[in-house]
């Protein structure tokens, strides 16, 4: 068996948010890498890795549960996202050891296949309803079944301009406001649209980005009711999950919620109340592989479905570990699509590939995914690297900031 030898984080793409955890072993030529990407606080969780190491140098790479126990009560204060980041990427890394070990890919070793391959929802948007209708129809024609459909970024179609807004006369300066009534006229206004031109055979989503008081949340869910989402994501923020038991009472519309969680107690209550429908923790940010396994059984019990996230600043690596759980598990709903450009992909060899609205792992030892650490280095761009990062801010026409 090996014994952990040294954990190194390495930094890539050109702005270096995605950390790769590289575990070397032993054993000549045995290691596994994992996935420790924070787009914020990328050197708060490469401060928490080198932390972690020294406890794990010397320890058997094949004891992962009892690695995973150890490293998430190590800081005595647990489950916040920059610790529960770090353990995702060493998590992954000793799954792609042990996968290496026996000979076989991480997903044979939860279980074996499910599924052939792992159906993806693809991002279609658009500044204008013509725009995004445009974008649908790429999208249908290159063979996606499933569509998230948005009017531009988050919040899109909940924006007023500012001059047009009713603000304050001593207005802090913006460009625009958000509305929650606007955005209750537009999107159920989208839909109509899209039903009538591409009709109820395509599977559509609608993500809202937290961005509405919870009562109109409850009221969008209502509204869309008749377009028969496949599913309607983040309607309320994770502070507000409470209302997720009103919004049942009032309609059929299914609930996609859990990107930001990285606490059991924030998905639990959820789950076993039947509250929501699919899950979509980030996989990295969880803990890995071993507690996102964990998350899609208790799911299994209550008929809850995964539908775990991965979004733009994603890196190859979570998503390659997402797909290992996504073919494992009976109760797989969907998988959030991902975009990288040739000269990322080329860092990643053994990526998995993305055609035509699935994912497709391959049959390597493993994760079956592996670093280009000189073309890692090479990606990054000392002023981005060093550029702080923050989320974008929405405000209210009085200048409230709105949840993202
Ligand atoms: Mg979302």
């Amino acid at each position: 068996m090996a014994k952990i030898q040294e954990i190194r984080p390495i930094r890539t793409r050109s702005n270096g948010t995605w950390v790769i955890v590289k575990m070397l072993t032993d054993q000549p030529g045995l290691y596994g890498i994992g996935s420790a990407s924070d787009y914020y606080h990328a050197d708060a969780v490469i401060a928490a890795i080198n932390k972690l190491a020294p406890r794990l140098i010397g320890r058997e790479a094949g004891h992962i549960e009892d690695i995973w126990q150890s490293v998430f009560t190590s800081g005595y204060w647990r489950n916040g996202s920059i610790l529960s980041t770090a353990l995702g990427g060493i998590d992954m890394a000793l799954w792609d050891i042990k996968g290496k070990e026996a000979g076989l890919p991480v997903y044979q070793l939860l279980g074996g296949p499910c599924r052939a391959a792992v159906p993806c929802y693809a991002h279609a948007a658009g500044r204008d309803l013509a725009e995004l209708k445009d974008d649908v129809r790429r999208y249908l024609e290159e063979g996606w079944d499933y569509i998230r459909c948005q009017l531009g970024a988050y919040g899109g179609g909940g924006f007023l301009e500012a001059d047009k807004a009713h603000r304050p006369q001593n207005a802090w300066p913006a460009r625009r406001v958000f509305d929650d009534e606007a955005y209750l006229e537009n999107i159920p206004a989208m839909f109509d649209e899209l039903r009538q031109e591409f009709g109820f055979g395509p599977k559509f989503t609608h993500d809202v980005h937290e961005h509405l008081r919870p009562h109109n949340a409850v009221t969008l869910a209502k509204l869309l009711e008749p377009h028969r989402l496949f599913f309607l994501e983040d309607a309320l923020p994770p502070e507000e999950v409470g209302w997720y038991r009103l919004m049942r009472q009032q309609c059929t519309t299914p609930q996609a919620m859990g990107e930001l969680f990285v606490n059991p107690h924030e998905w639990t209550p959820l789950i076993q109340e039947r509250l929501i429908d699919f899950i979509r923790v980030r996989v990295s940010k969880v803990g890995g592989i071993t507690r996102a396994k964990k998350v899609a059984t208790l799911c299994e019990w209550y008929g809850v479905h995964t539908a775990f996230q991965e979004g733009g600043d994603n890196d190859p690596v979570n998503q390659m570990a997402a797909v290992h759980i996504d073919m494992s598990i009976w109760n797989f709903g969907i998988q959030e699509e991902n975009h990288f450009r040739p000269e990322e992909y080329e860092v990643f060899p053994g990526h998995a590939v993305q055609e035509a609205g699935y994912l497709y792992p391959n049959d390597r030892p493993g994760l079956g995914i592996d670093i280009d650490e000189t073309k890692a280095a090479a990606l990054l761009e000392r002023e981005q690297v060093d550029a702080p990062r923050y989320m974008a801010e929405d405000r209210r026409a009085d200048g409230t900031v709105v949840r993202p």
